[in-house]
């Protein structure tokens, strides 16, 4: 029932209504809830790849929600999707706090909501999309439920069998080492560096430092020894990290029953060149535009 203004003002005065009713917009007129793309999976499924994918077919802005990439600095070793790769979509919270703060959740949330807010005023869909599960969690499953009834949501998981990318995210730490990660990482590298604040918490910052302190008083086959055991640190902690994401998110469908649509890109990690951009198109970008159009316009 639509209760119009002049009546509530006639039959209740504001100490009536219970605070939590002011909170929900009381004198605001009905209205349907927003519509936001939640994109989740573990590191190196695609996430990145796909949200610009889904963005540039829909009218869409990507907010970022792994909060090491949210920090300035270590591009290469955090896998920040490149400037280029972005095909002029606007990533936020992508790179825009101090390397040496934290990201606590309720940073998180408070700048999401903003960027959600900011979005939505464009007329343009906010696509939330990243690997940090436990944000994405205190975004939506809020205490008071105030998220739950602003927005409604579509969620999203690119799925691989572990061992598929357990193989792939190790290649990827010889790609990052390729394109000047451990420069990268020598430039944070800080004796007395606290390793639990901001940036230096990302796998890659850690593993490296037992290298850089050794490596002036070392000869060139111990200094390589030494790097190699960091690279396989590296690869291991990737893996791990994989692993306990895939775990969070099976926790969130299976305990807390989110209606997580999963989307299993296994095949596309298998082929290469031509015949893997076919099998992303069929099996995971095409599939994922089709889940989410029905829940925009449908
Ligand atoms: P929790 O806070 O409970 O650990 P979470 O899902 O919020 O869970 P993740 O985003 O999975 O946290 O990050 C956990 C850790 O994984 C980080 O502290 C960091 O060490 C590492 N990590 C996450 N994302 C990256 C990244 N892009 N680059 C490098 N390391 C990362």
């Amino acid at each position: 029932m639509i209760v119009s203004l002049s009546l509530c003002k006639q039959t209740m005065s504001l100490l009536d209504i219970p605070s939590g009713v002011l909170k929900s917009n009381f004198f605001r007129p009905r209205q349907e809830k927003e519509k936001v793309v939640i994109l989740m999976g573990a590191t190196g499924t695609g996430k990145s790849r796909l949200s610009v994918d889904l963005a540039t077919r829909l009218p869409a802005e990507i907010i970022n929600s792994d909060k090491i990439q949210v920090h300035a600095g270590l591009d290469i070793a955090t896998n920040k999707i490149p400037e280029e790769e972005r095909c002029g979509i606007p990533h936020h919270m992508l790179g825009v706090i101090s390397p040496y703060t934290d990201l606590t959740a309720t940073d998180f949330v408070d700048m999401a909501s903003h960027a959600m807010d900011s979005i939505l005023s464009r007329s343009q869909v906010p696509i939330i999309a990243g690997g940090s599960n436990s944000y994405i969690e205190a975004l939506v499953d809020d205490e008071d439920f105030r998220f739950r009834s602003r927005y409604e949501c579509c969620f999203l998981c690119v799925d691989v069998a572990m061992p598929v990318l357990h193989q792939y995210v190790s290649e990827r730490v010889d790609k990052m080492v390729e394109m000047g990660m451990i420069d990268e990482v020598r430039s944070f590298f800080d004796a007395n560096a606290n390793y639990a604040v901001g940036i230096r918490k990302a796998i890659g910052v850690p593993e490296f430092d037992r290298y850089f302190r050794a490596e002036p008083y070392l000869d060139k086959q111990q200094r390589g020894k030494l790097l190699q055991e960091a690279i396989q640190e590296i690869k291991r902690n990737t893996c791990k990290l994989a692993c306990r994401q895939l775990e969070k998110i099976d926790r969130l469908r299976n305990k807390k029953n989110w209606k997580i649509h999963m989307v299993d890109a296994t095949e596309v990690f298998r082929r290469r060149g031509k015949d893997e951009d076919e099998a992303w198109e069929k099996l995971v970008a095409g599939p994922s535009t089709e889940i989410v159009a029905e829940f925009l316009y449908n």
